[in-house]
Order: structure tokens, then C-alpha cells, then sequence
């Protein structure tokens, strides 16, 4: 074990979870599940009405308290809410969408979805893995419509440089906020941001998502949108205020279930001290890492604005990454890669025009998440931190 760090204690408050009582395996990401969602999961279904309705409704309103936004618009995925966004503002065939590399999937697969071109943007740096201003610049075209910012591992990027980027040159701002539920600045971006609340995320609905959107006229686009294009819902049939139905434009089925918002709604209500936590946990890890493993680089600092969703690590150059994953599984630790870059896969190979992107490319080789989540305490981030010491030094 680690010499006793000199580290503030972590705090505990009673919207906390109990510490893991199984240490023996420690997860990369770990949903903070219980009674209270087991009861409102059981009072959906006694209700007799499980698809979305007046549970729904109470979700997005929570949330839109949570974010102090006006309101929200809930979805099945964060995926759907992208696809969603670039479908209502008209993005297209013959536009370009500037989209970090640096991703999960879906984000690129949204623009592919609207058969727009994704063009694939650099990092700013290992320290810094959020997407390049200046690489952006130098990508755009006239055929360049809109920009989706990632909120990498719960980051968010420059406020003012983005905005001032995207009015610059007339572009739409668009936020994949899929790591930053929680968090008040998203939304203040651009026109519309995605949340996801998938099981390994800051909060889950197992699968589901939500669309921040300041403009009322585009949220109630996206209302329709997630329900076929319809004037009305089965909801509003049932309960009469709305016997039949028009449909006035495209849509798809991307609606949330009364089962998932009963869920949302009880983890709404942990939310702020879970995120509170896992802020904790990161200042307690960047202080043990920094006095026992100094050779890793950490990204990011204090200075972020930040829902602190995962933890990333970047490895010295040189060390054998699937060695350090395979020595850190056998002493009990799950770790993860955040991300493959996504212009390596073979599928985009073949799809889009080829990229360079050197910084992503050295990033995705040596990145390795470590485990982050709120029923983590002290001696399980000392755990881990031996654990990697160990495994890098005995290459
Ligand atoms: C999880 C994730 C998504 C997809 O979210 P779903 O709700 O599973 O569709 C999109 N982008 C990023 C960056 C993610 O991490």
C-alpha cells in the first residue's frame, strides 16, 4: 500500500451511496441503483400507463431545474437527441459538420444519419484532449454548417472562443453533452445540447437522453420530431385532449418511456451530490497520481468547468498499454480506452476523406481510463494508483 497521502477527507452526505463493499473487483463505471428506484418503477406499473405521459413531463421539468434552464425535451438516447438536432435545423446533404475525432461513435454517425460529411478535427494537446480552435479553423470550408463540441470526460472547452468562433463564420453550435448532465453551462453554447443517461453515465435511465434548447420553437420541433411528426401523442388521445391527429412533418420513434422517467426522476434528486463527489474523488486522484506516479500526465486542471464523468490517464510514451490494462484487470481493476480515435476505424476509413490527426492519434495510443463513480472512496483510489504504479514500472 501507498505511504498515507496528505489529502482533504472526502466528504460524505446522505444523497451519497454506501462505499463498495465488494472491493474485490473495482469497475470502470458503477450506476448507483436502489430502493427508491425499484418503488418508482413499480408505482409506473401499477399505474397501468407505461408509455410517455405525465411522468415524462415531470422529468424534463426536473431536469430543466437542475440545468436552470427553462425546459427540456426528453429522448430515448443521447444519440437520437443528435440525430434529432441535425435533422430539425436542416443539416444535409452537401454540409459539413466539424466533430473531434476524439469520440464515442454516435456523435460522427449523427451527421452520417442526415447525410451530411463529417470532417474530423485534432485535439489542442495530451493536456488539453478537447478539439482544436486552430485545427478547427483551418477545416472549415464554405460548405461548413455547424460544429458539435464534445464535453470530453465532462470538460467543457472555451465558452467565449467557441461562440466567437461559430458567429465568426455563421456556424451552428451544437453540444454533445453525453458526459456533462448536471452541469449549468450546457446548453449556453449554441443552439441545442444532448445529454445521455446510459447506464455508465453521471446519471442513467439505463438507455435515455435528453435536448437542451433555449428557442421554444425548436423544442417544440423536437417534441414532434421524437414522436413521428405528430400533432399528438397516444397520451393526449387518451385523455381527450386531443381525439386525432396531423402529421405535419418528419419524425422518427424516439420517445422516453414512463419507466425511464420514473427512474431519471428519483437519480435527478442525487445528481448535484453525486457530480460534487466524483470532483472529490478527481482532486484526491490528481494529488496521489502526481506523488506516486508523476511520469503519467493527467489532462486537464482546476481551472475546468467540469462534471468530472471519467478520469483519464495518459501513459509515458514507450509503455505497453495492453500489459498495463491486462496487470491492472488481475489485481482486481477495470480500465478503459477513451477513445480509439474514430478516424481509424475501418469503417470510416473507408467513408471519409483521410485525416491526419497526429495529437488524437498519440492521445487514443497511450489514453487509459481509470476507475471513477461515486461509491468510490480513499482506499480504493489508493488502490488503483499502486496498482498502475506497479504495472507501468515492471515493463
Ligand atoms: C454515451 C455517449 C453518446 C451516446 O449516448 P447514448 O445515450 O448511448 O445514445 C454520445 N456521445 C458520447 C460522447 C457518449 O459518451
Amino acid at each position: 500500500m501507498l505511504s498515507a497521502a496528505p489529502i482533504s477527507k472526502i466528504e460524505h452526505d446522505s444523497d451519497l451511496p454506501a462505499s463498495l463493499t465488494d472491493v474485490s473487483f473495482i469497475p470502470v463505471a458503477d450506476p448507483v441503483l436502489g430502493h427508491d428506484e425499484k418503488a418508482a418503477l413499480c408505482e409506473v406499473i401499477d399505474s397501468g400507463w407505461i408509455t410517455m405521459g405525465e411522468r415524462v413531463q415531470r422529468f424534463e421539468q426536473d431536469l430543466a431545474r437542475v440545468h436552470s434552464v427553462e425546459d427540456t425535451v426528453a429522448v430515448s438516447s443521447c444519440t437520437a437527441g443528435l440525430h434529432l438536432i441535425l435533422h430539425a435545423l436542416g443539416i444535409g446533404p452537401g454540409d459539413e459538420v466539424l466533430v473531434p475525432s476524439l469520440t464515442f461513435v454516435a456523435t460522427i454517425n449523427c451527421i452520417l444519419y442526415v447525410g451530411a460529411t463529417p470532417v474530423l478535427v485534432d485535439i489542442e494537446s495530451i493536456s488539453n484532449p478537447l478539439m482544436s480552435l486552430d485545427d478547427a479553423a483551418s477545416k472549415c470550408t464554405k460548405n461548413t454548417k455547424a460544429v458539435i463540441l464534445v464535453h470530453y470526460a465532462g470538460y467543457l472547452g472555451e465558452l467565449s472562443a467557441w461562440k466567437e468562433f461559430a458567429d465568426k463564420r455563421g456556424l451552428l453550435l451544437i453540444e454533445d453533452a453525453a458526459h456533462a448532465t448536471g452541469l449549468k453551462d450546457v446548453g449556453t453554447y449554441g443552439v441545442a445540447a444532448a445529454l445521455s443517461f446510459y447506464g455508465n453515465k453521471n446519471m442513467t435511465t439505463a438507455e435515455g437522453g435528453a435536448i437542451i434548447a433555449s428557442d421554444q420553437g425548436l423544442r417544440d420541433k423536437f417534441r414532434k420530431m421524437r414522436g413521428h411528426g405528430l400533432t399528438s401523442g397516444t397520451f393526449q388521445r387518451h385523455s381527450g385532449s386531443s381525439p386525432g391527429y396531423d402529421m405535419i412533418m418528419l419524425g422518427f420513434n424516439y420517445r422516453m418511456d414512463e419507466l425511464r422517467a420514473a427512474i431519471g426522476i428519483v437519480q435527478l434528486r442525487h445528481l448535484e451530490a453525486w457530480n460534487r463527489k466524483r470532483e472529490d474523488l478527481t482532486r484526491v486522484y490528481r494529488s496521489l497520481l502526481e506523488q506516486h506516479v508523476p511520469e503519467v500526465v493527467v489532462p486537464f486542471n482546476d481551472n475546468y468547468v467540469s462534471s468530472f464523468h471519467i478520469m483519464p490517464v495518459v501513459l509515458p510514451e514507450g509503455v505497453d498499454r495492453s500489459r498495463v490494462i491486462k496487470m491492472m484487470r488481475d489485481s482486481g481493476i477495470q480500465t478503459t480506452i477513451h477513445y480509439p480515435p474514430a478516424h481509424l476505424f475501418s469503417f470510416y476509413r473507408g467513408q471519409l476523406p483521410s485525416a491526419e490527426l497526429p495529437t488524437t492519434e498519440d492521445y487514443g495510443k497511450r489514453e487509459l481510463t481509470i476507475p471513477l463513480f461515486p461509491r468510490l472512496d480513499l482506499v480504493h483510489l489508493e488502490r488503483i494508483t499502486d496498482a498502475l504504479a506497479t504495472s507501468i514500472r515492471c515493463q
